[in-house]
């Protein structure tokens, strides 16, 4: 019997809590509880591709990046940090699930890849930078850097300047042959962190980062399509979708279809940068895999992969 394979991205949530001040040991701390969920998937035979968000730890090491200038070392680019932050989340998962299988007798390989994933220049979030990264800052400092470095920085409603970057759709993962060819050997893959780094073509068909932020749940739809995913599962911190969100007629989804999930969304019911990109990244996996998604909390792991808890959304 061939085994069931599943894609799980993990929220950002997962790893680091709002609140939290995200030093190593509170980050491995979360990681490990989740790694426990995920060992009790490996036991059931589920074969895992893991992939997870970076915003809070992208932010940190872009903020490092910036504070160590001033001792004369310069900062890497916003894509390079990227792929800091696929090494370090990517090593911590990676230990968590080695001990967490060890206790369960497990001994499957696992192992990270640091994935590229392809933009388009022409995609038209480069016209339209609006996610914003890092700290607040002057006026002169954001004038400075859109000066000289070609940086677009905004004002944020009265509280400071913020740098934009683009957050571009993913149309291609540079390194999936290889982690297929991982997969088909049964490697437990953790994958496209954060979305992927943002790479283009150049004019001279080279592959180049650049500075952007690919959403991390379309990324995840990417990959369960490339994998041929059996379900894909998004763990977040709610165990359901709602409609009318937070209003006193708020309606939990668990079975849905998709064609009344679409209805849903295109009134508006998933907040954009939240929920949104999660059920945009569900309704195009069922649609085109004609398979099952599941968002659901992170302590339901198993059930969700198993399709009968959380927001089940089938063709
Ligand atoms: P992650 O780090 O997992 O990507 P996000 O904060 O981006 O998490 O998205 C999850 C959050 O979306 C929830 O904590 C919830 O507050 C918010 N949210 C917005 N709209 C909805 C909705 N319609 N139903 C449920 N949660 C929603
Ligand atoms: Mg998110």
């Amino acid at each position: 019997m061939t085994k069931k394979r599943v894609v799980i991205a993990l929220g950002g949530n997962a790893i680091l809590q709002p609140g939290q001040k995200g030093t190593f040991e509170s980050q491995l701390e979360n990681i490990k509880i989740t790694a426990k969920q995920l060992v009790s998937l490996v036991e059931r035979g589920y074969q895992l591709l893991i992939t997870h968000g970076n915003g809070p730890q992208v932010g940190q090491v872009y903020l490092q990046q910036k504070a160590a200038e001033k001792e004369g070392i310069p900062s890497m680019p916003l894509h390079a940090c990227g792929a800091f932050t696929q090494g370090l989340l990517g090593y911590m998962i990676q230990q968590c699930l080695f001990n967490e299988m060890k206790k369960a007798g497990l001994k499957n390989n696992v192992a990270t890849v640091v994935t590229q994933v392809l933009v388009s220049k022409d995609d038209p979030a480069f016209k339209n930078p609006t996610k914003p990264i890092g700290p607040f800052y002057s006026e002169d400092h954001a004038k400075k850097a859109m000066e000289e470095f070609g940086e677009v920085w905004k004002e944020d409603s009265g509280r400071g300047w913020r740098r934009v970057v683009p957050s571009p759709e993913p149309q291609t993962i540079i390194e999936i042959d290889a982690i297929k060819e991982l997969l088909s050997k049964g490697t437990i893959v953790i994958a496209s962190g954060g979305g992927g780094i943002p790479v283009f073509l150049d004019e001279n068909g080279e592959l180049k980062g650049i500075d952007a932020v690919i959403d991390k749940d379309l990324a995840a739809e990417k990959m369960a399509e490339e994998i041929d995913a059996d379900i894909f599962v998004i763990l977040t911190d709610v165990p359901y979708v709602a409609i009318n969100y937070k209003k006193p007629d708020q309606k939990n989804l668990m079975n849905i279809k998709l064609e009344e999930m679409k209805k849903f969304y295109d009134e508006g019911h998933f907040k954009e940068g939240s929920m949104g990109p999660k059920v945009k990244a569900v309704l195009k996996f069922v649609e085109n895999k004609k398979r099952t998604a599941v968002i659901t909390s992170l302590d339901n792991a198993l059930q969700a992969a198993e399709g009968i808890f959380g927001t089940v959304v089938s063709p």
